[in-house]
């Protein structure tokens, strides 16, 4: 029998990791809190397994006394799909001791890891070896690789290198009965029966859980040149796209796009950045990398630069003259989301329509949510080269954020996914459903799919051991 704490859990956990890397008393705060601060969970205990093998004795561990496992990386995510729920029966189980990177393939570009390894550290490993590896978003230095894969994140080069699943061609996986599934594989080619890799991927820790990864490396540009251009509007913002990637090719790696709100906000919460344009209504952020060399790159990027001022689609832009004020460029666009948290909470989407269709979508939404909501406040921003913005609406000036959200959340939701959905977008196109957005995948998807979503489910963890109540 069941004692409420599991007492004979947590000493064969100790028996199996160590008694310091199974954690049940104390300040868990960082682990049962997520980045946002919107969900305040109490684990069971925080276990941190140190290899494949102990995580797979973890979670046999787990199955046989009938305690769930949340999978946690960085704890970065933003819909509350990494920390446990408030029950305090829950396992969290934190990757974050399993940081080696196994090997570099230089000849073959691919370099294999444990997925505790931080973002960051996995750039900089493959820039050590001469080489790219071109995942890149604003919560880099915390996020892990295994988080990114199992929320198949995206970022700020998906333009040119795609999200998270598009970057790995082979994943190390312990399954809900806990066995370890090597699959760690560096082919490009491979079409041996069901793809499984992908099936882990953007799985958010529902089907099993990532313990390693193959991923692919690139060639480092030789140069690579950032800027900014304000626009009068977010038609111009897509002309200016075709523009580009007409002009450059495949050497436009990134465009951003910010409102006025957003690089307001940031002047207001961090007046010390340097804000290189004068305000405009929209400010798009372009990265292009070339293999010739600066003096090539610089000549094709302010030729774009010139035809798009010549054109009417710019009013003003700013190439950056060093790799310091270039990461000053990108500081502004990754200080948005900290600046938002700052003004406070907000009701945040990250939804996917096809380009053409974003400057409708933002007319229409932005008119209805004014008129239902009169007041309110826009902090849209995103990777319009993807199609995805960041589309946030934050309560009028002076209003109780928490309020607003308690009372108008699901009512401004309502609004916005509508609109996506009569566009043919999608609801989530990087942060993934977690917690937050479950209600919207039943509701949204077509039956055909959640059906098939819920087979696949039943038949990877019929026991619901892995992560539930997250994504189904
Ligand atoms: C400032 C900021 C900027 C961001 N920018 C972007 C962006 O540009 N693009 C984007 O796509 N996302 C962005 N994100 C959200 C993004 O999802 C995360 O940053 C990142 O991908 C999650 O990694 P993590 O290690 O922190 O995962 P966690 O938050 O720990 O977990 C996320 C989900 O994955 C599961 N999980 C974690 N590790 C594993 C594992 N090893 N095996 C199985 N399941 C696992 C968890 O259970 C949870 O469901 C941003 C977040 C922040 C805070």
């Amino acid at each position: 029998v069941n004692h409420p704490s599991h007492p004979a859990l947590l000493s064969a956990l100790r028996a199996a990791l160590g008694p310091s890397h199974v954690i049940d008393e104390g300040d868990k705060s960082a682990w049962e809190r997520d980045w946002r601060k919107r969900w305040n969970g109490k684990a069971l205990a925080v276990v941190r397994p140190a290899s494949a093998a102990e995580v797979a004795a973890t979670v046999r561990l787990c199955a046989q006394h009938g305690v769930s496992i949340v999978p946690q990386g960085g704890n970065t995510g933003l819909v509350g799909g990494g920390v446990p729920d408030d029950s305090g029966t829950q396992v969290l189980l934190s990757l974050g001791r399993m940081n080696r990177v196994r090997g570099i393939d230089r000849a073959n570009l691919t370099m294999t890891v444990d997925a505790g390894c931080v973002l960051q550290a996995l750039q900089q490993a493959a820039d050590d070896a001469g080489l790219l590896f071109p995942l890149s978003l604003a919560a880099e230095g915390s996020c892990t690789i295994g988080g990114n894969l199992a929320t198949n994140a995206g970022g700020t080069q998906v333009l040119r290198y795609g999200n998270a699943r598009e970057l790995c061609l082979g994943l190390e996986v312990v399954t809900a009965q806990g066995e370890v599934w090597d699959g760690l594989s560096g082919l490009r080619k491979d079409n041996t029966g069901y793809d499984l890799r992908d099936l882990f991927i953007g799985s958010e820790g529902t089907l099993g859980i990532i313990t390693g990864a193959t991923l692919k490396l690139f060639p480092r540009p030789a140069a690579s040149l950032t800027a900014l251009a304000t626009c009068g509007s977010l038609q111009q913002c897509v002309a200016l796209l075709g523009l580009a990637q007409g002009r450059l090719g495949a050497g436009l790696t990134g465009f951003e796009v910010m409102n006025e709100f957003s690089l307001g906000l940031v002047r207001q919460h961090f007046p010390q950045l340097q804000q290189p344009l004068p305000a405009s209504p929209w400010t798009a952020l372009m990265e292009y990398a070339d293999t010739d060399g600066e003096a090539n790159a610089r000549t094709r990027f302010e030729g774009l630069l010139e035809s798009a001022l010549e054109a009417g689609l710019i009013d003003d832009a700013a190439v950056a003259e060093s790799l310091a004020q270039s990461a000053s460029m990108w500081h502004l666009r990754e200080s948005i989301p900290l600046a938002q948290s700052e003004e406070g909470l907000n009701v945040k989407h990250d939804i996917a329509l096809p380009v053409s269709a974003i400057p409708a979508f933002c007319e229409r939404t932005d008119a209805a949510l004014q008129a239902a909501f009169p007041g309110i406040r826009l902090v849209n921003f995103g990777h319009l080269g993807d199609g995805n913005l960041h589309y946030n609406v934050q309560c009028p000036p002076g209003a109780d954020a928490r309020e607003f959200l308690a009372r108008h959340e699901p009512a401004v939701n309502h609004i916005v996914y509508d609109a996506v959905q009569a566009l043919a977008g999608s609801f989530s196109a990087e942060h993934g459903v977690g917690v937050l957005k479950r209600d919207e995948l039943v509701e949204r998807k077509s039956p055909v799919a959640v059906g098939m979503m819920r087979a696949i489910k039943s038949a990877l963890d019929p026991s619901g051991l892995l992560n539930p109540g997250r994504v189904l």
